[in-house]
């Protein structure tokens, strides 16, 4: 074992970049920290403009190759990839808990098959694109999808793997070479993505994985020339710095940024469903783009709603992530502990009152916390916390419920509760989001558009919608 690897719960894991099918060293590290007890878990190579170019220099190197590989053989190395992953889901599942402290469970049974799906899912997609055909006076018209080039994909902490490959899988299916730059609070489970694509036969440089803080790294790959698509997933004041960035070679983006997603309960609503749904909203210790942290409740039934409510998040188990009997694990940071705790102590502050939680506990934890008596206008309302906090609000009638719905600068999901299927009907063609669901929630299918309105994003992903982004669209019209 090289001097490189660490060792996370007997995986052995690479510190390094991967940059043109080798590893590469940076002279300095940033510390890598489990939030499961405060420990550094190991030195991480700490990326630089220099890294940057070498990455994004062996992305263009590589695309002409890669773009010219049939779909099928494209296809059958992304499938190989999710051989790859399935083999390795234990190892991806405790290496992704200790880095990031998201549940052992979900890892397992959820995160992980998943990953390998975005792989299967992708590949399989790209053969059922069409080339188009049609013909105007007598001249025909040829749409093809062709490889755009480059794509810097930009990922964050919260489902790191996950979020990673939901970009990686379309944008090596469509033809494009990538570099993954993953967040700093969780680098783990890319560097083992490399070791797996490498296997799977992935040509040198098709896919590099550069580490470090985006502040120091981040810069030199989106205003990068050779760069032509940006897919990014994180907060808006990043996606600012990043549009900016790429303005300079009007790179094309597309941002998946944050949420302060409403969840409606109508008096007519099976108030248990409405309450489970409500409860999942602290799933991953809040720290979900998609959750329904504004609970928007019909005045007849909120006080029955909130005693449930109250009743049923009291049994929720906060603990180690890596035990199967926990619903609530570590929130990533004590940085983001803070901000979250802020959140809620100005709230408070200004009048809202803690029905459950409303505090720290020891460790990297955050109690489940639903705050009442809170203004629309109130920061609170209007800002993602990205914590297990939950806002509750009652409402008298349907306009009331969308106006309070639509009443902040975000439009990532929303979730509606009702017995009318009618009322779900109205209700949800007034809603600003990318993804409304109707008495569900997180039933996501890759086929379908996601993304955001307003300022929750730039773009759509999924299934045809990934194409049209990463493919460089082509019309080629021949005369008779
Ligand atoms: P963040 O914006 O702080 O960081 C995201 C990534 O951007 C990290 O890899 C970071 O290193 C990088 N970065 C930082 N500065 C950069 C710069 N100047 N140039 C290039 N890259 C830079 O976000 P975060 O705290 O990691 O993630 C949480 C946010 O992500 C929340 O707002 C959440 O809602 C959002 N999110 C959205 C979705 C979605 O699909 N819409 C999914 C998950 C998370």
């Amino acid at each position: 074992m090289s001097e490189h690897t660490i060792t996370v719960a007997g995986v052995a894991v690479d510190t390094r970049h991967w940059i043109g099918g080798e590893r590469v060293a940076s002279t300095q590290t940033f510390p890598d920290v489990s939030p499961i007890d405060g420990r550094t878990i190991g030195e991480i190579s700490r990326g630089t403009a220099t890294e940057a170019a070498a990455a994004v220099a062996a992305a263009k190197a590589a695309f002409p190759a890669w773009a010219a590989t049939s779909r099928a053989e494209r296809a059958r190395i992304l499938h190989a990839i999710a051989d790859g992953v399935e083999k390795r889901i234990e190892e991806l599942a405790i290496v992704e808990t200790t880095d990031n402290g998201a549940l052992l469970r979900s890892h397992r049974r959820g995160v992980m098959p998943r990953v390998a799906h975005n792989f299967r899912f992708f590949a399989d997609w790209l053969q059922s694109l069409d080339h188009e055909d049609f013909d105007t006076r007598g001249h025909t018209n040829h749409v093809s999808w062709d490889p755009a080039g480059p794509c810097v994909l930009i990922t964050p902490w919260n489902a790191p793997l996950m979020l990673a490959t939901w970009k990686v899988a379309p944008a090596l299916a469509a033809g494009d070479t990538v570099v993954l730059k993953p967040a700093e609070w969780s680098p783990l489970t890319a560097s083992l993505l490399a070791d797996i694509a490498a296997e799977a036969g992935l040509p040198a440089g098709v896919l590099n994985i550069v580490q470090g803080y985006g502040s120091e790294i981040g810069d030199a790959l989106t205003s990068h020339p050779d760069v032509r698509r940006i897919s990014f997933t994180g907060s808006v004041p990043t996606a600012k710095r990043i549009a900016a960035s790429a303005a300079a070679n009007l790179t094309p983006l597309s941002l998946e940024l944050g949420g302060k997603s409403p969840l409606l309960v109508f008096a007519d609503a099976d108030l248990d469903l409405a309450v489970d749904l409500a409860v999942e909203q602290y799933d991953n210790a809040g720290q979900v783009c998609l959750a329904g942290t504004r609970l928007l409740v019909e005045e007849p039934v909120a006080e029955e709603f909130t005693r449930r409510f109250v009743e049923k998040a009291s049994g929720l188990k906060q603990g180690d992530p890596r035990d199967e009997a926990t619903d609530i694990g570590p929130n990533i940071h004590n940085l983001q502990l803070e901000k979250i705790d802020g959140f809620v102590q100005r709230a408070v502050a200004d009048g809202a009152r803690a029905v459950i939680g409303g505090h720290r506990r020891d460790g990297q934890y955050y109690a489940p916390t639903l705050l009442a008596d809170v203004a629309q206008d109130s920061e609170i309302v209007q800002e993602e916390v990205f914590g297990p906090v939950l806002t509750l609000q009652t409402f008298t009638d349907e306009d009331e419920a969308v106006r309070l719905a639509n009443g902040t600068r975000f439009g990532l999901a929303a979730t509606v509760t009702t017995g009318d299927p009618e009322r779900a009907q109205r209700v949800t063609a007034q809603l600003v989001a990318g993804t409304v669901w109707v008495n569900c929630f997180f039933v996501r299918d890759l086929q379908a558009p996601f993304g955001g309105s307003r300022l929750s994003g730039v773009g759509r992903e999924g299934g045809t919608w990934s194409f049209d982004f990463y493919c460089d669209l082509k019309n080629t019209v021949t005369a008779p």
